[in-house]
Formats: C-alpha cells, sequence, structure tokens
C-alpha cells in the first residue's frame, strides 16, 4: 500500500530538516530589505543631470512619461512627469538619456502609496523661444549642454553662439532688423531650423 505523502521517510526528513533550520524567507518588514547591488527598481529624475530633451519619453513602451510644454506661463517651461503607476521598471529611459545622468534606475522597490502624487515625479526646465517667429526652440539646459559639447565649435552656429553670448552676458539678444520681411542679415539670431532655412536663403 501506497503511504501518503506526509508519511514518506523522504518527506518526513526534509520536514524534520525544515523545522531545525534557518527561514529562508526574508524578515520583512521588521528587517528592512535590501536587494542586490543590480537590482533595478524605481526610475528618479535627476533635476541637474535633465536637460529635458524628452528622449527618454520616446523610448519608454508604456508612454508613462509625460511631457508637457506650457507656453503661456513666464518664461516657458517644460514639465516632465514620470507615472510610476504605469512604469514597467525596463530601464529603456536611463539607457537612452543622452546625458546619462538625467533619469537613473534606483533599487527602490517598495511602490507603495497612498495618493496619486506618491506616483508622480515631476521635473520643469525652462524653454528658449526663436526671436524670429516665437516658435519653440529647446530647453535652454538642452542648448547649454550642446554648446558645452562642442566647444568653440559651437561659435560656428549662430545659435549657440547667440544663446552663450546671452549666458556669458556679452551678448543681450539676437541681432533681428525691425521689418517683418526675413533678412540673411538674420542670421545672428536664436533661431529654429525653420527660420535657419529661411535666413540661409534669404537677400
Ligand atoms: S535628459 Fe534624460 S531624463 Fe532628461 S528629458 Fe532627456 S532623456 Fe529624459
Ligand atoms: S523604466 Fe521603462 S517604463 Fe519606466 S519610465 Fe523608464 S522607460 Fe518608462
Amino acid at each position: 500500500m501506497r503511504l501518503p505523502a506526509f508519511m514518506q521517510p523522504r518527506i518526513l526528513k526534509q520536514a524534520v530538516q525544515a523545522v531545525f533550520s534557518p527561514a529562508f524567507t526574508t524578515r520583512f518588514p521588521s528587517e528592512t530589505f535590501e536587494p542586490q547591488d543590480a537590482f533595478r527598481g524605481r526610475p528618479r529624475f535627476n533635476s541637474d543631470g535633465c536637460i529635458g530633451c524628452g528622449a527618454c519619453s520616446q523610448v519608454c513602451p508604456p508612454k508613462c512619461i509625460e511631457v508637457i510644454d506650457d507656453l503661456d506661463s513666464t518664461p516657458p517651461k517644460r514639465v516632465l512627469i514620470q507615472h510610476l503607476d504605469a512604469c514597467i521598471v525596463c530601464g529603456q529611459c536611463e539607457r537612452y538619456c543622452p546625458t546619462q545622468e538625467g533619469i537613473r534606475m534606483t533599487r527602490e522597490w517598495d511602490f507603495a502609496g497612498f495618493e496619486p502624487g506618491d506616483f508622480e515625479e515631476r521635473i520643469e526646465k525652462e524653454l528658449v523661444m526663436c526671436e524670429i517667429c516665437g516658435d519653440l526652440l529647446a530647453p535652454a539646459d538642452q542648448l547649454y549642454w550642446l554648446a558645452e559639447r562642442l566647444g568653440p565649435v559651437s561659435f560656428a552656429n549662430p545659435t549657440l553662439a547667440m544663446f552663450s553670448g546671452q549666458r556669458l552676458g556679452y551678448v543681450q539678444q539676437g541681432v533681428r532688423n525691425s521689418s517683418v520681411t526675413t533678412l540673411r542679415s538674420d542670421r545672428m539670431a536664436i533661431q529654429c531650423p525653420k527660420c535657419k532655412r529661411q535666413t540661409a536663403g534669404a537677400a
């Protein structure tokens, strides 16, 4: 006759061993749980390392990083909002962040919260507008980051040269003719790619 499973010698031996062995599970919550170093937890923005480019939003599979351009505020600003409740902790945002410092995967694993704000993280970046048409050009930190990376070569680009000049205080604003017609002389202004093409082809 076949014995019930709990009476089989092998099972009984394992049961006795288990009684006198230390617990295999962690003692959370009475003891803080520390995940391994390679653990991929909650992504967190780093406002100092972020240039506001929005690349993380474009590569995020569940689209949980929202980019809102508020052009009516003074100065205009870009708001980046990360919605943790939709995050799948894949790490694509960190991987494709051009500065590699704007958003980082932390080892935080306890995502519990009590209100919607607990699942949101947001940062704001000032926006620069085209001096010719007034359209959105880019976040100021992105232009500054570009100019720094290019070094002296950035002065070959009028927009970056004028922008750096404003930051360093030797330029107040770009050169812009007073008529509505765009002229070639408007090249030395902070301008969007569309206006740059127009001023390059103007008389
Ligand atoms: S710098 Fe990085 S974190 Fe900031 S918006 Fe760009 S990709 Fe996202
Ligand atoms: S970890 Fe993945 S899902 Fe979460 S914010 Fe980054 S890209 Fe989006």
